[in-house]
């Protein structure tokens, strides 16, 4: 069971319906910039929905006058009639389909690209606790429902609404005794439609939730699928998929059965006032103030109300899911993105960097990550990070990069506090070379200048040679200009290091991070660039954590950290002769 079962009480039923509310206030602005052409389709649909009422007005006279012959004059005009009707509701028709896709369209693309755009603006944290699927399916599948739902039910609402009303008034035109008895049935048609408006909105709500769920798991297998075969996942994964999928299932089925009751429902309930007309019909004396025409016009008039009436049932529905989805939109939008502390524009630091008595824990962790780190590094210094996996290196760059803020202590360049710098200018300090190099959809040339796109090719050459990606890219189709396929799929392990150290090599950043730059190449490759590297640090501020320790014996101060705590620090031959933690580590590479 889904907790679509749920009763909700009436203070929350009022609270969803003020947010629905609110909701559409707001996409009424997304597509306010495209109100002339939004005016313009109503315009087009209220044409649409006069002509077929004009049509049908003609029917009584075209029985009593026309078929009878008591006008010739009317059976004359009415084949020009009909031409001129139908090409006026089709141009009507095409031009309100037409400027409402163009609007609704529009608003989807913007509110797609505020989306994107809000979504690289969340803070790290923001990542870390929301799944990939989850992200694009907003991006995608909700705002497509925005789009499906808020502009059929416009075109509905106006276009069947109009088409009601105007039928409606011919109906108490004609004979406003044998239209009274059909507001007898119209309350009862309207308290079905709100019990069945009711079970859509929690349904569409639930389906939504399910989808996301669909990409997220099937995404997070497909990226794992090495992981999955090698650990002989197959069967679990195939499971967990199979719960997910089925809950997904049930809900659409939920859905289908709410949508499928409600139409034979409300018609059924329909066909007792027409069988009430005919029965009144037939009653003495009633008959006789009718006319064949009238009679005729006003049976046609109910019947063809069914249909509008039936897709104005579904109105609310289909509004509901459109707002169901831009609710689930806006509370993304809502979300506060990264926020700048300082607003100092630090130019170009001279490398000086401080940390003082910093302590950090993730949110939501009570357990501290860092615990009281301090140390100092003058510019072309090397700083190495050096412990066992998960004590808290990596953790320690992101503060520096502020993708994090510590909770305690202060980080300092150049004597200035990093919280009090505007963001940007901070992260321009960097060039930061992760263990996940993240490569893009591009050229090999483009991904190397990724932070520094203005670089001219002779800058580009000039790195690539130097981080050896010269070497491999020459073997390329291309060279430098072949495109390395999604997340450099073409290249491996090692030639995706030396475009990530290259892409560094060419952003002139005082600061350096290295997280485990060379792990994943082979001795060879990393001999060559180990001297590029060298000649890197020696201009700027480096910080390394690194596993071998072969790569950080000239290094200026190592950190050895356990457990989120510097258990010792200085540099190789000081550690070295204390035969604490690093002369074991170091004994232990060695021996190895
Ligand atoms: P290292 O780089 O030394 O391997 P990390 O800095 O990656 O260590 O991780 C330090 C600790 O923080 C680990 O226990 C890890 O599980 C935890 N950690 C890392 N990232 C997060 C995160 N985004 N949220 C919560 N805990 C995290």
């Amino acid at each position: 069971m889904g907790n679509g079962s749920k009763e909700v009480s009436p203070a929350e039923q009022h609270v969803t319906e003020l947010n629905t509310w609110l909701n559409f206030k707001r996409l009424i602005r997304h597509a306010f910039p495209y109100r002339a052409a939004s005016f313009f389709a109503i315009f087009c649909m209220l044409g649409y929905a006069s002509i077929d009422v004009y049509f049908l007005s003609k029917l009584p006279a075209l029985i009593d006058e026309g078929l009878t012959g008591k006008n010739p004059e009317f059976m004359k005009w009415a084949p020009l009639f009909v031409i001129v009707c139908f090409i006026l509701r089709g141009t009507f028709h095409f031009l309100s389909n037409y400027c409402l896709a163009w609007v609704g369209n529009n608003v989807v693309a913007d509110l797609r690209q505020k989306i994107f755009k809000h979504v690289m603006a969340m803070p790290v944290a923001f990542h870390d606790s929301t799944s990939t699927g989850t992200l694009i399916s907003k991006l995608t599948f909700d705002t497509e429902q925005v789009l499906q739902a808020v502009s059929k039910s416009l075109l509905t609402l106006v276009q069947q609404g109009g088409f009601v009303i105007g039928l409606l008034f011919l109906m108490f035109w004609e004979s406003w005794q044998l239209s009274a008895i059909f507001l007898v049935i119209t309350p009862i048609i309207a308290v079905i439609v709100t019990i069945v408006s009711k079970r859509f909105r929690k349904i569409s709500k639930n389906i939504q939730n399910a989808m996301g769920e669909v990409t997220s798991a099937a995404e997070q297998t497909f990226n794992g699928h090495k992981v999955v075969i090698t650990f002989d996942g197959q069967e679990r994964e195939n499971d967990r998929f199979y719960q997910i999928n089925k809950h997904n299932r049930q809900q659409r089925m939920k859905m289908v059965t709410a949508k499928s009751a409600s139409v034979p429902i409300i018609q059924i309930i329909a066909s007792f006032a027409l069988a009430f007309v005919l029965y009144v019909a037939t009653l003495d004396g009633f008959v006789d103030s009718l006319t064949p025409g009238v009679f005729m016009g006003v049976v046609t008039y109910m019947t063809m109300l069914l249909r509008p009436l039936k897709l104005l049932t579904n109105v609310n529905n289909e509004f509901q899911r459109g707002m169901a989805a831009s609710s689930s939109i806006f509370e993304l939008l809502d979300k506060q993105p990264e926020q700048e502390s300082g607003d100092k524009v630090l130019e170009q630091s001279q490398g000086a960097l401080t940390v003082r008595n910093v302590s950090f824990a993730y949110p939501n962790e009570e357990k501290l990550t860092l615990d009281n780190i301090s140390f100092h590094a003058n510019t072309g210094d090397t700083i190495a990070l050096v412990g066992r996996s998960g004590s808290g290196k990596s953790t320690l760059t992101s503060l520096l990069l502020r993708f994090y803020q510590a909770q305690k202590g202060e980080i300092l360049i150049d004597d200035t506090d990093i919280s009090t710098l505007t963001i940007k200018s901070l992260r321009r300090q960097f060039a930061y070379v992760s263990q996940q190099v993240v490569l893009f959809n591009d050229s090999l040339a483009n991904n190397i200048a990724y932070a520094k796109p203005e670089a001219s090719r002779e800058e580009i050459i000039a790195v690539a040679k130097k981080a050896h990606v010269l070497e491999f890219a020459d073997k390329l189709p291309q060279g430098l200009d072949t495109n390395i396929g999604d997340n450099g799929a073409l290249l491996s392990g090692g030639q995706r290091q030396r475009v990530a150290i290259a892409r560094a090599l060419l952003c002139d950043a005082p600061f350096l991070i290295l997280d485990e730059a060379t792990s994943a190449l082979d001795t060879e490759s990393e001999r060559h660039i180990q001297d590029a590297l060298t000649e890197l640090q020696q201009q700027r501020t480096s910080i390394i954590i690194a596993h071998r320790l072969s790569t950080i014996e000239s290094a200026t101060n190592i950190l050895v950290i356990d457990q989120g705590k510097v258990i010792e620090q200085g540099n190789h031959e000081v550690l070295l002769a204390k035969d604490g933690a690093y002369a074991q580590l170091h004994k232990f590479q060695f021996a190895q």
